[in-house]
C-alpha cells in the first residue's frame, strides 16, 4: 500500500547499514514507525525531513509488516526550538510525551492539530515556555478523555466549597468531607508511603478549569507565576503517571524545579 500524508517526527533512532527508523506521528495514521534509507545528518533537505520536531509530507509504503519511508519533503522545521536550550527542553519533554500518549496506528488528528500548534507558538515565543506546555499537557490528556475531573469531588460528586483537595488517585478534585473521611481511614498514601491527596488552592483549580475550555492559541501570552506552575506541573505530572502511565520521561528536566 503506498500512502502519502503530513508527519511531526518524534524519534529518530539508527539501525543497520546507514538505515534509520522513524517514530512518525501522521495525520492519517496516528503513530507509526517507519524505517527509511533517507540519511538523516549532513545538509540539505532531506535529512532534515526526517529529525525530531519536522513536520512535512511523507511518501510510505506499507509492507506486511512495517512502513517504509519512500519520500519525504519539508514543510516546516521549527528549528528555532533549538536557539534556546530551555525552549528545546520544554519541546523535547512534549515530543516523548506525546510519543508515549499514543498507541501505535490509532489516527489523533485533534491531538495531532495541537501538536503543529503548540510547536508554532513555541517557535515564536521569547520567554516563560513552561507556561505553554503545561497547557499543552492539561489539552492532550483532555483530547485523550483522561483528563482530571475538576467539576465535582471525584468520590461524592458534590461541589467542593470551603476545601478542596487533589486526588491523584481518585482522578481529580476531592471535597473536604472525602478527605476527612479518607484521612480518619488513613488512606492518603499509596503502597511506597507517597502522598496522593493533597490541598488544592481555588486559583489554581480555575485555571485548569480555564485550560481545558479555552483553545491553546487563546494562551499566546500567558505567563504564570512560578509557585502556580509549580503546582500544575505536579498534578499534569502526577495524573498522567498514574493514570496513563507516563513518567520516567528523558527530558525530565522540563519538571526538574518541581
Ligand atoms: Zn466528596
Amino acid at each position: 500500500m503506498d500512502a502519502y500524508t503530513d508527519g511531526i517526527v518524534l524519534k529518530q533512532t539508527k539501525i543497520l547499514n546507514g538505515r534509520r527508523m522513524v517514530t512518525l506521528f501522521t495525520r492519517d495514521y496516528g503513530k507509526i514507525g517507519a524505517g527509511t534509507n533517507i540519511a538523516g545528518t549532513g545538509r540539505g533537505k532531506s535529512p532534515l525531513a526526517v529529525r525530531p520536531f519536522t513536520f512535512g509530507h511523507y511518501g510510505l509504503k506499507k509492507g506486511r509488516s512495517a512502513w517504509h519511508i519512500n519520500g519525504a519533503e519539508v514543510s516546516r522545521s521549527f528549528y528555532r526550538i533549538a536557539e534556546d536550550a530551555d525552549k528545546f527542553i520544554n519541546c523535547s519533554y512534549v515530543l516523548e510525551f506525546t510519543e508515549k500518549l499514543l498507541p501505535e496506528e490509532l489516527p489523533a488528528p485533534e491531538l495531532f492539530a495541537l501538536t503543529l500548534e503548540y510547536f508554532d507558538m513555541m517557535e515564536h515565543r521569547r520567554k516563560k515556555f513552561d507556561s505553554i506546555t503545561v497547557v499543552f499537557l492539561f489539552k492532550a490528556i483532555d483530547i485523550w478523555g483522561a483528563a482530571p475531573e475538576l467539576e465535582k469531588c471525584a468520590l461524592c460528586g458534590s461541589i467542593p466549597v470551603e476545601r478542596v483537595y487533589f486526588g491523584v488517585r481518585d482522578g481529580g478534585i476531592v471535597c473536604g468531607a472525602c478527605r476527612d473521611a479518607l484521612r480518619d481511614a488513613e488512606n492518603l498514601h499509596d503502597s511506597r508511603g507517597d502522598r496522593l491527596l493533597y490541598p488544592l488552592d481555588f486559583g489554581i483549580l480555575n485555571v485548569m478549569c480555564y485550560f481545558l475550555e479555552r483553545p491553546l492559541r487563546d494562551f499566546e501570552h500567558l505567563a504564570l507565576d512560578e509557585p502556580v506552575l509549580l503546582a500544575l506541573k505536579r498534578i499534569v505530572k502526577e495524573h498522567a503517571a498514574w493514570h496513563l502511565g507516563i513518567g520516567g520521561l528523558n527530558s525530565e528536566e522540563f519538571l526538574a524545579a518541581f
